[in-house]
């Protein structure tokens, strides 16, 4: 089409390449099977950790919250959207948490850029490790403050960047709770000792460990043990929780300044009430049933030990989050593509979402997988991988 010959050349090679990928449709609700062409297959790629999405409590109050408020909203929350549910929620949250307040964005994604491209100026400066997450390098690229990424997890590394940015008014440094490509777990406790001895700011972004880590699924500040340590705490309602919307919890004074000056939060509508009130049953639900997450890390393990011993290689994963790894872009879409013709939904993942070499097909188990559906997948992985020389 004219105007669009140069997404057209773009587009044109990755089909060349054998990543130009269409989106996958499902035709039923978001569970450990799910429905794809017409065919019931096991769902082996979604973030729905501890199987909340179709929880009868969460839909049961969703519905009763659209009766009762309407579909939307209507407004951002700063004019004539905050609903009592907002803020009901917003304080349920900050108390499982353990910290003084809380505030929903429209997602996780939004809730990294508002934070880092609001509270930070050209005095100061953000320390980011090279595998976090697109959201956290998109709010760098916002902040006016300067920037330093350290080599992934490397502590020596975060160190001399510490020491080579002293002269800045205030250092923010930022990691990933769970990297979410990798599946492996930030060194926490290093990272803020480091960051007290060098007077800096901690944000942690604990998207793939609310409702996977700590004290039923607080995340990897509680995981850790260092309540009142990490100033900054961001995550997602839209993996373990369930349903959809991002959240910074931290200190009171955090939310009065991102409620006045994040531009996500001030110039985009609110969430239905039903949102608020599925996240707000969530939260009950993680208290009420802690032996979901117990669940999750049993088929975690079950599922990682028994790629492995098919010849697999899983990389540096610790938690659900479980790369097979690849290494060429193709064949990993290949891989995929197999896999689904035997029944299982793991997607195939390349640069640029992984460095280049280094693609994968990513599983995630969660905790409504049955050891007979993880039996299921484990067949069709030894098929397909040894069908395409993977092992
Ligand atoms: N941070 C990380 C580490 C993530 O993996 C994701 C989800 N892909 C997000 C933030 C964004 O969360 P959301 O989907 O709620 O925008």
């Amino acid at each position: 089409m004219k105007g669009f010959e140069h997404l057209e050349r773009e587009i044109r090679d990755w089909r060349d390449k054998g990543v130009f990928r269409s989106l996958t449709e499902l035709e039923s609700d978001q569970g450990s099977i799910v429905t794809i062409g017409g065919r019931e297959v096991i769902q082996l790629s979604s973030n729905n950790y501890l199987g909340l999405t179709t929880h009868p409590r969460l839909k049961e109050t969703a519905l009763k919250a659209v009766e009762a408020y309407g579909a939307g909203t209507g407004s951002v929350r700063t004019i004539a959207g905050t609903f009592t549910m907002h803020e009901v929620f917003e304080k349920k949250l900050a108390q499982f948490k353990h910290t003084e307040a809380a505030l929903v964005f429209q997602s996780g994604f939004t809730a990294n850029v508002g934070v880092l491209a609001t509270i930070l100026n050209e005095e100061d400066v953000v320390i980011s490790d090279a595998l976090n997450h697109a959201s956290i390098i998109d709010g760098i690229r916002l902040t006016k403050a300067g920037r330093r990424i350290y080599n992934h997890v490397d502590l020596d590394d975060l160190k001399k960047a510490l020491e080579e940015t002293q002269g800045a008014r205030r250092r923010l440094v930022v990691t990933d709770g769970v990297f979410s490509m990798d599946g492996d777990i930030a060194p926490l406790p290093e990272i803020v000792e480091l960051c007290e001895r060098y007077d800096a700011i901690v944000m942690v972004d604990d998207a793939h460990a609310s409702g996977v880590m700590g004290k039923n699924g607080r995340g990897t500040v509680d995981h850790f043990d260092l309540h009142g340590r990490v100033h900054i705490q961001v995550g997602t309602l839209s993996k373990a929780i369930g349903v959809l919307g991002g959240y910074v919890a931290g200190p009171q004074v955090l939310r009065d300044y991102l409620i006045h000056r994040a531009r996500p939060f001030l110039f985009s509508t609110s969430h239905p009430p039903a949102v608020m009130a599925a996240c707000s049953e969530a939260i009950d639900v993680l208290m009420d049933e802690p032996e979901r997450i117990d669940r999750l890390w049993e088929n975690t393990r079950f599922f990682k030990e028994e790629l492995n011993r098919l010849g697999f290689d899983t990389g540096k994963s610790d938690t659900p989050i479980t790369p097979v790894m690849v290494g060429d872009d193709a064949l990993a879409m290949q891989f995929s593509d197999e896999l689904l013709e035997e029944g299982v939904y793991a997607q195939g993942i390349a640069f640029p979402t992984v460095p280049r070499n280094q693609a994968r097909v990513r599983t995630i188990v969660t905790a409504a997988h049955s050891k007979e559906e993880l039996e299921q997948a484990l067949r069709a992985f030894e098929r397909a991988g040894k069908k395409l020389g993977i092992i």
